[in-house]
C-alpha cells in the first residue's frame, strides 16, 4: 500500500519552488472513508515498550533484552500528540484512547491526559493498561481528567496468568489495580481477556463469574493474527460462539443491542440482570463494516487498520514545520482514501503477511 499524502508545490513570486505543501484544503468536520465509515476514534500509542511479554502480542523470543525499542527522541512529545489529537477532534473524533505497549510506562502520562482533557470536556478519554502500575496511578489519572480505563486480564488463575504475561507477574497486583481504579472513580471498568486455546479457555467462566454483578464488563477477545511474531494459527482461536455458550451454560445470557455504531464488542446481558459481557470476534465475525478507528503510533505514524503493514508519517509533517491546517488536510485525505477490511478477507496466507506489531500501535 503506497504511502500517499497529496502534495502541491509552493512557489515564490519568481516561480522558484519554495517547498512542497499538502494539497488543496478540504472541508473540516466529519470525514468518511470509501466505505462511508466516519473517522470517530483515535487510538494513541504513547510507547512501544511494555513490562509484560504477553504471548499473543509481544513474544519474549522476539521482544528480548536486545530488542531495538524506539529511542526517546523518536517518540512524539506530549505537545505533538496533543496537536495531532486537536486536529482529529476538529475532524469529528470524540474518543481518544491511550495505548502502547504499556501506556503507564510513559513518564508523567497524567500530564498528557490533562493536555488532552483541555481539548474538550465532552471528549471520551480512555486508556488501556495491563494493570501492573494502575494501583499507583489511578487517582492521578482520574484527577487529570481520564474518563474510563480498560484493563487487560487473561486469567484469574495465577499460574495461567503468569504464563500468559510471560514475566511471572502475579494476578493479585492487577486485581488491586482494578479496585484502586474503581475507588478512584473510574468505574465501571472494561476488562479485556484474550482467549487462546490450550492456554486459558478454562478461565472463561471463572472470569465471567468473578465480575458478574460488579458493574465491570468483561470483554472476551478472540486470539488474533496481529503483527507477524505471535505464531498465530486458526486452531488456537476459541470462536466467540463457543465463548458465549460456555458462559451461557453456567449463567444464562441474552443478546443485547450495540450502544453505538462501530462498537467493537458484541454485547450479551445476564438473563438475571447481573450485568453484561462483551465478545470481540475479529476472526469469526468480522466487524470492519462499522470500523471508525484510526491509530497513531508512538513515533507519529497514522495507521488506518490494526492489520496494516504501513502507516503515514505525520511526525514528518509536524517536524518539517507543517501547521495544523496541513495536518488536518493530510489526515482527511488519508481517511477519505481508506478502504481497510482486513478481517473480512483474512486467510491463513494473509495471517502470515508482514503487519505492524500491535505493541507498536496499540490494540
Ligand atoms: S481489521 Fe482493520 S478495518 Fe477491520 S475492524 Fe479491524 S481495524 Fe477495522
Amino acid at each position: 500500500m503506497a504511502t500517499f499524502i497529496p502534495l502541491t508545490d509552493v512557489r515564490d513570486a519568481r516561480g522558484q519552488l519554495v517547498r512542497r505543501a499538502i494539497a488543496s484544503p478540504m472541508a473540516p468536520g466529519p470525514v468518511v472513508d470509501t466505505r462511508s465509515r466516519p473517522l470517530a476514534d483515535l487510538r494513541i500509542s504513547v510507547t512501544d515498550r511494555c513490562n509484560f511479554r504477553c504471548v499473543y502480542c509481544m513474544p519474549k523470543d522476539v521482544f528480548g533484552r536486545d530488542y531495538p525499542f524506539l529511542p526517546h527522541d523518536a517518540l512524539l512529545t506530549f505537545e505533538e500528540i496533543t496537536r495531532v489529537a486537536r486536529v482529529f477532534v476538529g475532524l469529528g473524533v470524540r474518543k481518544l484512547r491511550l495505548t502502547g505497549g504499556e501506556p503507564l510506562l510513559r513518564r508523567k502520562i497524567e500530564r498528557l491526559v490533562e493536555m488532552l482533557r483541555a481539548l474538550g470536556d465532552d471528549l471520551d478519554i480512555t486508556l488501556t493498561t495491563n494493570g501492573a502500575l494502575l494501583a499507583r496511578k489511578a487517582r492521578d489519572l482520574r484527577a487529570a481528567g481520564l474518563s474510563r480505563v480498560t484493563v487487560s486480564l487473561d486469567s484469574l488463575d495465577d499460574a495461567t496468568f503468569r504464563a500468559m504475561n510471560d514475566v511471572d507477574f502475579p494476578v493479585d497486583k492487577v486485581l488491586e489495580g482494578i479496585d484502586a481504579a474503581a475507588d478512584a472513580g473510574l468505574a465501571p471498568l472494561k476488562i479485556n481477556m484474550v482467549v487462546k486455546r490450550g492456554m486459558n479457555e478454562a478461565s472463561i467462566v471463572p472470569m465471567a463469574a468473578r465480575f458478574r454483578g460488579t458493574g465491570h464488563i468483561v470483554r472476551f477477545i478472540e486470539y488474533m493474527d496481529v503483527g507477524a511474531t505471535n505464531g498465530w494459527r486458526m486452531d488456537d482461536v476459541v470462536p466467540a460462539r463457543e465463548i458465549v455458550s460456555r458462559i451461557d451454560a453456567a449463567m444464562p445470557l441474552v443478546d443485547a443491542d450495540p450502544n453505538y455504531r462501530g462498537e467493537v464488542a458484541e454485547r450479551w446481558a445476564y438473563a438475571d440482570g447481573g450485568g453484561e459481557i462483551g465478545v470481540i470476534a475479529s476472526v469469526t465475525q468480522a466487524f470492519c463494516r462499522d470500523c471508525t478507528r484510526a491509530r497513531l503510533s508512538t513515533e507519529g505514524k497514522l495507521y488506518t487498520c490494526l492489520f496494516a503493514n504501513e502507516g503515514f508519517d505525520l511526525r514528518e509533517v509536524i517536524r518539517s514545520g507543517g501547521d495544523d491546517g496541513a495536518l488536518q488536510r493530510a489526515v482527511a485525505a488519508i481517511w477519505r482514501q481508506r478502504g481497510d477490511r482486513y478481517s473480512e478477507i483474512r486467510t491463513e496466507n494473509t495471517s502470515r503477511e508482514s503487519k505492524v506489531e500491535m505493541s507498536y500501535i496499540g490494540g
